[in-house]
């Protein structure tokens, strides 16, 4: 299985642009993906032909509108081989999703009970879980890195007790690229009756997910990492924990009935789908695990792989780059510095961005693992499934450039 790049490159508009005076290089996939075509003319398309509220309509552009907006949903659960599509709720992105369960799991703790996340979390899936702490008096524990920056897994067996409900680990780390051993972490936790929560953001994107062969309990990922829109996102649960959940926001779309004492909740998916959703949005994620399919989540994890691989290969070249946890198995990013004196990643970052290379710097909103390495900040290229060898060596350019003006 092979893919055409110069045809997928082709179908983003983007790509197409300069940037100080140079063809854009874009290894910032990590922080969000391009839009392919398809998916720009599903929302114009949206807009011009179906926009009306969904649900409560019994005219026929609000029926397309929903018709649209469930086939997208069935269209997720298949991506991520779900049991029930109502097990698929919109968010507005992974940040939301692990709100989502945060809030309302915090209603069924007491302060007897433990939850465990890791010291290679995004913020986002680790602020939620202090608010939960500082709330109900649940402990909060972490399973710490190596001096290399890899999750100590041995340190598990010692946190885990009958007193741990949760554990919410990201699959791979949008700050260094490592692929977490999740398959483990999951079934040492449903051994001792807890559930996992895994940060999908950085996985879905690359590499097929299959929620019931995973047997994870809840999978939080963001559309706009994955070729699709901002502001949609995905919680995925088991339907009989979803069930367990109380709701999370209170509006209009998530009641049964509704009197001015009490109210009676609506069903999955719905119950956790107050207001009115971004339809566009919805409808736009479609398109992009359909622009997914089409190459194949198989042949983008192979082809990704490979630019990972030469990146690593290239930067191992210099003496002055240091390539965090670069033993690792990475997935879609490599995180490194330059270690030359007073040299910060903003330097680095700025320079290849005078030649049209967009690369993340700083602390990646994953500050523990800075603090682990007692760095500020690391440079980060991400790759999509439009990166090319190509554009690794117009970025090993530039970072020549970078050594030889910051050594
Ligand atoms: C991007 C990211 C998030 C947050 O996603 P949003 O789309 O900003 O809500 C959470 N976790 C990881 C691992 C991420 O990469």
């Amino acid at each position: 299985m092979s893919v055409d790049i110069q045809h997928i490159r082709s179908q983003f508009p983007i790509l197409n642009r300069e940037v100080n005076g140079k063809p854009l290089v874009y290894f910032d996939n990590g922080a969000t993906s391009q839009k392919p075509q398809v998916v720009l003319d599903v929302l114009d398309n949206y807009y011009e032909k179906y926009n009306a509220n969904v649900h409560r309509g019994i005219h026929t552009l609000s029926q397309e509108a929903t018709d649209l907006m469930e086939e997208s949903r069935r269209k997720i659960q298949a991506f991520i081989n779900a049991k029930h599509d109502h097990e698929v709720i919109f968010t507005r992105g992974t940040t939301e999703s692990i709100n989502l369960v945060a809030n309302t799991i915090s209603q069924l703790l007491t302060a007897d009970d433990e939850i465990i996340i890791t010291e290679i979390e995004h913020h986002s899936n680790i602020v939620p879980w202090q608010l939960v702490s500082q709330r109900t008096g649940a402990k909060l524990k972490y399973i710490p890195l190596t001096a290399d920056g890899i999750l100590d897994i041995t340190k598990l067996d010692d946190l885990l007790s009958d007193k741990t409900k949760l554990i919410c680990v990201n699959q791979v780390s949008n700050a260094l690229g490592v692929i977490n051993p999740i398959e483990t972490i999951i079934e040492k936790a449903h051994a001792k009756g807890a559930w996992v929560l895994i940060d999908g953001a950085q996985s879905v994107p690359h590499t097929k997910i299959d929620v019931q062969a995973l047997d994870c309990d809840f999978l939080a990922f963001s559309g706009h990492k994955m070729y699709g829109p901002t502001g949609i996102g995905i919680l995925y649960g088991k339907e009989d924990i979803l069930n367990q959940l109380p709701p999370f926001h209170g509006g209009g779309e998530m009641i049964k009935d509704v009197t001015m004492e009490v109210s009676t909740y609506a069903c999955l998916p719905f119950k956790f789908e107050a207001g009115t959703p971004d339809v566009a949005g919805i409808i736009g994620l479609g398109a992009a695990v359909d622009f997914i399919n089409e190459i194949g989540i198989d042949a983008i994890h192979t082809y990704e792989d490979e630019l990972v691989e030469y990146t690593i290969q290239r930067l191992s070249e210099f003496d002055e780059v240091e390539i965090y946890a670069k033993d690792a198995k990475h997935s879609g990013a490599v995180s490194f510095n330059l270690k030359l004196d007073g040299v910060h990643s903003s330097d680095v970052g700025m320079i290849l961005d005078k030649k049209g290379i967009a690369v993340r710097t700083g602390h990646h909103c994953a500050q523990p693992i800075m603090h682990h390495f007692g760095i500020p900040g690391t440079v980060r290229a991400s790759f999509g499934i439009y990166n090319t060898k190509e554009e690794i060596d117009i970025f090993i350019d530039g970072l020549k450039t970078a050594i030889r003006m910051l050594g």
